[in-house]
Parts: C-alpha cells; structure tokens; sequence
C-alpha cells in the first residue's frame, strides 16, 4: 500500500467475482455460456483485471459499450471474443477489424458499408456482428420484422461480416410485474421463428441482463449477459428478496486519514459553505476522496466512514478532493484506515444503502468511481 501516492483505493475481492459467478452458473442450463459485461471500467471494478479473472472463473467472452473500452482489453492480451453493445460509427469499423471485436448492428445500410469499408482493407478477418433486436427498451436495435430480414440478407449475402449473434434487451426484469418481460421475450421468439421459418439458421442467441437470468433462467438461452451480478450486487430490492441467487459485493473503497485535529481554538468552520460548525473539543479527520473520485457531494453532511467499527458522519460539505468526518469526542491518528463502502470487522455500509441514500442504484454508485483511484485486486 505504500506504493500510493494518495491513500485511497478501491479493494476488489475475486473470490467475490469468482463466487458469483459460480452461483449464477448454477442457476442456469450446463450449455448456457456467460459474457461478463465489463463495460465502464467493469462498473468501477477495474475492466482488464475484472475481465481477466472472470474468463478464468467460467465465463467465456466479454461485453463492452464502446469499442475503446475493448481496444483496452485487446490491449492488455485479452484474446476472448469482446462484443461491443452500443452503437459504433462506420469510422471506427476498420478498428474493430483490426483489434478483432464484434459489433452490435441493427440498420441494412450500417451492414452495408461496413462491408464495403472492410473490402477496402487489407484484413483476411471477417468482422463479427451481433443483431440487436428492440423488443422493448426503445434504445437500439431492428423495429420491424422486414427491416430484421433486410440486415439478416445484408449480413448473409457478405463475405467481409460474420453473423454471430442476435439477442434483445430487456427493460423491466429486476421489476416484480413480469408482463413486459413476458411481453419482450414473445416477441424476440417471433423474431427468431421467423427468420427460421425463412432458412436462417440462427447464430449465438442472448437476451438476459443479471435479472432476467436470476427471474426467469428458462430464458437464459445460448448464453447470458452478466454484469452487476458478477459484482455481488442485485439488480433491485425485487430480485434480491427473490432469494434465488446468492451474491456478495466484491468492492470496497477505503482510504486514509490526511490529517485528523481536536478542534480546540476557533475557527470551528468546516468545508465550503461552513454548513458545519465544529463544537469546542470534537475531532475532525479528513479522508482524501471527494466527488472528482466518483464520492457524490450530494452526501455532505448526510454520509458516513467506519473508523474502528464506528460510523462517522460527514462533516460539511465533500469538495472535489478530500472530505471531513466527525469523530466527535473519539481519538484517531493520520493514516489510520477508514472504510467508505464496503466491510469494516461486522460493521458495513452497503453500496445499496448509498445508492437509496442518493436516490439511484447501486450501479451507478459503483460505475462512477473515477479512474484515478487504483483498483487491487485481492
Ligand atoms: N446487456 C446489455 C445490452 C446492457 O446494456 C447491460 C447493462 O446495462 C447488460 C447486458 C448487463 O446488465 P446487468 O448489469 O443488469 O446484468
């Protein structure tokens, strides 16, 4: 640890990773495959360590939003097959050639001209395409049954693309009204008859997120996208209270005290605003973390620490580096540890409480951690 320029850090538990992993392969079909989704930075946990560990742990391919985020796994020696959710720009197909990652594609013309910019290249590779199919979630992906057969007679009829995949994405499964999912996952089998029914014989199909694998494994078919589960984190309250699945965070964010002071002589203002007036005799540490690292200043004066199993309250307000926690009339000394998320002996603060606490998901929570923090992995 002495090796940090500034002592805070992000604690990444792999035998977490490796847990849930195992948890949620058991609650699934023996030939279902799994992608690990790694994109943004894998939600906070460090993308080329995440990706690297749950390839040894069963899954057996990446997922990404945008290729530079798989252009960073390539680069770190990462051979898996990385597919690429989002939508990616016809300038940046020639990078995806060349670095081996497969795209997600839903438009006739896109399959087109990506076959035409890979001619002009000189790679012998096919590029791999996954269709995205919009039953539902109204962000991406083929609309209609004949613009569906137009991409699949694009995508076919090429000999520069490779279908590999076709899948949809659900938008309501960590809810407990399951119509919508039923709703989405009738129509994406409508899809798939259909292009039977003309012929095609289908590549890889995928449609569950975390919670759809855990609500509804008879939909898990030839392979799953696993993301915040993978973390040890349930999509909602509903999924978690299923008790289907058991998952266990894999993050902890912990740092340092810079400086700890009895505040004995005026002036007893703490941080921006002086929101927060320290009594005579209370011990103030400040932790070095602040919003820039992903700490939301939405918690001044509203979040905690643990410091030697005790919660701390935040004082005043959390600037852009660095924060101050109340250890009222208690004792602390610089560089002692304080946990911000995550165990500290019996004592937690969960990121789900956080995330209520600010009104989001943990997802966001974990995902906004900045890349200036060091991630271990342990
Ligand atoms: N598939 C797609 C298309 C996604 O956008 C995401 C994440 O948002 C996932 C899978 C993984 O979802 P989750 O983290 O809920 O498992």
């Amino acid at each position: 640890m002495n090796q940090l320029f500034r002592e805070t850090w992000i604690e990444v538990n792999l035998d977490a990773i490796k847990k849930n992993i195992q948890s949620i392969r058991r609650h699934i079909p023996k030939q279902t495959k799994i992608m690990a989704v790694v994109k943004a930075n894998a939600y906070g946990h460090g993308s080329v360590g995440v990706a690297r560990h749950a390839l040894e742990y069963g899954a057996t391919s990446l997922a990404v939003a945008i290729l530079e985020e798989g252009i960073v796994l390539r680069k770190a020696g990462i051979v898996a097959p990385i597919l690429v959710l989002g939508f990616t720009p016809l300038s940046r197909v020639k990078e995806a050639i060349a670095w081996n990652i497969e795209l997600s594609a839903f438009q006739a013309d896109w399959i087109k001209k990506a076959d035409k910019i890979i001619k002009s290249t000189a790679f012998t590779n096919r590029l791999n395409i996954h269709i995205n199919i919009d039953t539902g979630m109204g962000r991406l992906g083929v609309r209609t049954k004949s613009a569906l057969l137009s991409v699949v007679t694009a995508l076919t009829s090429s000999s520069s693309l490779a279908w590999t995949g076709i899948f949809t994405h659900f938008s309501t499964a960590d809810e407990p009204d399951h119509t919508l999912t039923k709703a989405q996952h009738e129509l994406f089998v409508q899809y798939l008859r259909y292009l039977k029914e003309r012929g095609f014989e289908l590549p890889t199909v995928h449609m569950c997120n975390t919670a759809a694998t855990i609500a509804f494994p008879e939909y898990s078919a030839d392979m799953i996208r696993l993301g915040i589960g993978m973390y040890g984190l349930y999509p909602s309250a509903y999924i978690r209270q299923l008790n289907r699945v058991k998952l266990v965070p894999a993050l902890s964010l912990k740092s340092r005290f810079s400086y700890v002071k009895t505040m004995l002589t005026p002036p007893f203002t703490i941080s921006y605003g002086a929101t927060y007036i320290a009594k005579r005799g209370e011990v103030i540490g400040t932790v070095p973390i602040g919003y820039a690292d992903g700490y939301s200043r939405a918690l001044s004066n509203r979040g905690f620490v643990l410091y030697q199993g005790r919660r701390l309250p935040i004082a005043g307000r959390v600037t852009m580096d660095q924060m101050m926690v109340s250890l009222g009339e208690g004792s602390g000394k610089q560089g002692d540890e304080v946990v911000i998320y995550g165990k500290q002996g019996n004592r937690e603060i969960p990121v789900d409480e956080i995330a209520e606490m600010l009104g989001t998901i943990n997802y966001e929570v974990v995902a906004t951690l900045s890349n200036r923090i060091p991630r271990l992995f342990l």
